[in-house]
């Protein structure tokens, strides 16, 4: 049906679309200038860095979700992996309902849905409720202590152990794929 009106509204999920290639960056887009005395005030137009929660989570290559399986006091083991892959962190509703992590960062049918190349799901049960937000990820990679977890059934990649041994080693693969150095181990 065509609207006739002079004003538009439409709505859009995000995360609906699959992910794509930011532009190069160019010269910033000024959409005209308001006089004011003698003065020219510029009104900037278009995209800028932004460092909002939602936004930065809808446009991020690499997501690690967290589950209820992965404790708040042990985030800070999430550290590396995170850095080493510029990723993002996600959510199941376990874990927001809980407060452990913001609600902005909640994925699922009741939150919002992500399109990342990569879905790290971490102590993540893999609930259909969740799963539905991330099904246009590139690849999911799901680590479990469970080896019947649905999450698997979702997963590009499953590992079945505990995720606080499996991360230092993916950390190590990581750096090894970058080039990066291995860090020294403390002595004892
Ligand atoms: C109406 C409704 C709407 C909902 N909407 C959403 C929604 O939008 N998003 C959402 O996420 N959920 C939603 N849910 C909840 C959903 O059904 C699940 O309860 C929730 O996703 C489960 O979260 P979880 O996987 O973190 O927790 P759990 O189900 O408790 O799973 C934790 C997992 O961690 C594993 N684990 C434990 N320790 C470790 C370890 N050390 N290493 C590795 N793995 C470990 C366990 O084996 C387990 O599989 C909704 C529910 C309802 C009723």
């Amino acid at each position: 049906m065509d609207s006739l009106s002079a004003v538009q509204l439409f709505t859009l999920r995000t995360g609906c679309l699959t992910l794509r290639m930011p532009r190069a960056h160019g010269p910033m887009w000024i959409d005209g200038h308001l006089r004011s005395g003698t003065e020219t005030e510029i009104r900037r137009c278009g995209l800028d860095e932004s460092i909002d929660d939602y936004e930065s989570l809808d446009r991020a290559e690499i997501v690690i979700g967290v589950g209820r399986g992965v404790a708040p006091t042990d985030y800070g083991e999430l550290e590396e992996l995170r850095a080493l892959l510029r990723a993002e962190i996600a959510a199941t509703r376990a874990v927001t309902d809980a407060s452990w992590l913001p609600h902005s960062r909640q994925v699922g049918v009741t939150a919002r849905s992500i399109s990342p190349r990569l879905y790290v799901a971490t102590g993540v049960s893999g609930s259909p409720l969740h799963m539905v937000g991330v099904g246009r990820a590139g690849s999911i990679l799901a680590v479990n202590t469970e080896r019947e977890a649905q999450v698997f059934r979702h997963s590009d990649v499953g590992i079945v152990g505990d995720w606080r041994a499996v991360f230092p080693l993916l950390c190590m693969e990581v750096r090894r794929h970058l080039g990066l150095p291995m860090p020294v181990s403390e002595p004892s």
